[in-house]
């Protein structure tokens, strides 16, 4: 969708899709919780849906845990996603998770929209607790939980997500060529999207509410010599103003606490993200990112049996294809565990 129109991908505001919600009887049916399943795949995102995917159609009969409220992941709180290959004119988000959903079903993949509690992760079986008190017991488990974008927290952000404040500009930059755009943060990663952003956008105002940046050296001298980038020290927004779609930001300077306004279309929002790791940071090994540690290429996590995908291993790339490509790596990964424990 055309950013005319005032919408674009990072809408964090809309309901979840129907069909990504429906669980199936058949599904239903297939479960047995007293058996000890080969495979428990935690999340229902693009990665979660994969590596289902994949275990499914090698017979591994995954059970799917994917989240009460929040099944089909990130991708469920957006709108048009026009960079995931195979898809000419893009798709719709949340259509796109319930094609991956039932794509998963057709191969028999049990998905249950349940979240999970607790896991216990060590020794051969391992235990996959659900809020209603099942213990789902497995010789494998996928953690696939992704990651969360940090928000302001303005009474705005979410109304307008969509239509004018993003998370990605990888995924929505593209939606803002020839307009005054704004980015908030002062990270390695606020200075890389102001900088990819300039590619799209006339200008973009990068604010920061201190009077230096926190990233690396190189990157800030990369802001600061770009001729289409304006740095706002001291700054800090305090309201996103618009009626359909961003028109202007409320501003607030932290040294003098001077009100002014900034006219710009879009604001992205670069101030971090957190790695759904809680079920897991007390019994596997995060990395300096508190994503999860995996070995080099592979899923594998510290402990054996224990794989992980998609965003909640990724500090950099963490877009759909991505995380689906690391769900396929899990899937495999299981099957080469599994056969070896079998031979
Ligand atoms: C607004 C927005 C727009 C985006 N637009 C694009 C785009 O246009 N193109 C693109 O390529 N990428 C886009 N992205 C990024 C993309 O959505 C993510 O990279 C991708 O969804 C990550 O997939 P994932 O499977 O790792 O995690 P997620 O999609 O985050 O899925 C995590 C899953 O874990 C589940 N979960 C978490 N905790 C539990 C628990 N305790 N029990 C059970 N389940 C749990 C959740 O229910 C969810 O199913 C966008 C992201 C956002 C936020």
């Amino acid at each position: 969708m055309s950013n005319q129109s005032g919408m674009f991908s990072s809408a964090v505001n809309l309901d979840l899709g129907a069909s990504a919600q429906t669980a199936p009887a058949a599904a239903a049916a297939a479960s047995d919780d007293d058996a000890v399943h080969d495979v428990v795949i935690v999340g229902s995102g693009p990665a979660g849906y994969t590596a289902a995917i994949y275990t499914a159609r090698a017979n591994l009969n995954p059970v799917v845990l994917a989240g009460s409220v929040t099944a089909g992941g990130e991708l469920m709180n957006t709108t048009e996603v026009e960079n995931y290959p195979g898809f000419i004119d893009g798709i719709m988000g949340p259509d796109l998770m319930g094609n991956m959903q039932q794509q998963a079903e057709r191969f028999g993949a049990d998905i249950r929209y349940e979240d999970v509690v607790s896991v216990e992760l060590e020794g051969e079986i391992k235990t996959v607790t659900v809020e209603d008190g099942t213990v789902l017991r497995a010789r494998a488990v996928i953690i696939s939980t992704g990651s969360e974008y940090r928000k302001l927290g303005l009474p705005d952000e979410d109304r307008l997500s969509g239509h004018g404040v993003s998370w990605c500009a990888t995924c929505d930059g593209f939606f803002f060529k020839g307009q005054n755009i704004a980015v908030i943060g002062g990270g390695d990663s606020a200075i890389e999207e102001a900088t990819f952003l300039t590619k799209f956008a006339d200008k973009v105002t990068l604010i920061h509410r201190r009077d230096e940046f926190r990233a690396s050296e190189i990157m800030r001298q990369r802001a600061l010599d770009d001729p289409k980038i304006e740095i706002l020290w001291n700054t800090k927004v305090t309201g996103i103003n618009g009626e359909n779609k961003v028109e202007s930001l409320d501003l607030e300077d932290t040294v003098t606490g001077e009100a002014s306004e900034l006219a710009v279309t879009g604001l992205f929002v670069a101030i971090g993200s957190d790695p759904r790791v809680g079920l897991v940071k007390d019994q596997l090994e995060l990395t300096a990112d508190s994503t999860i540690a995996v070995d080099g290429r592979t899923s594998t996590t510290s402990l054996p049996g224990v794989f992980a995908a998609g965003d909640v291993v990724d500090p950099t790339y963490r877009q759909a294809i991505t995380a689906a490509a690391s769900g396929c790596v899990a899937a495999v990964d299981v099957e080469h565990y599994l056969a070896a424990l079998d031979s």
